[in-house]
């Protein structure tokens, strides 16, 4: 089973389909357990349509890693 840190590393290869079957259905499988990680994905699907990113393109670094920081927050203050 994946960990947060790595679905989230994961999720842009997921959106862009650069995964096999088996990586997919594990990342689909997180994401049904996992109420966090559910919410930052659509989060970034949300923000990649907002901006208009065709499927194939990577986001912005910039981008992705203020996503992963938001969610870093997140993760401390729910605790
Ligand atoms: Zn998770």
């Amino acid at each position: 089973m994946l960990n947060c840190k790595k679905h989230i590393e994961n999720s842009s290869d997921y959106l862009e389909g650069e995964m096999n079957a088996w990586q997919r259905f594990n990342f689909k499988m997180h994401t049904l357990i996992c109420v966090r990680c559910k919410r930052y994905l659509k989060q970034l699907q949300q923000t990649i349509a907002m901006i208009g990113l065709a499927p194939k393109q990577q986001p912005p670094a910039e981008l992705t890693q203020a996503l992963e920081k938001e969610y870093a927050e997140a993760m401390k203050s729910s605790d």
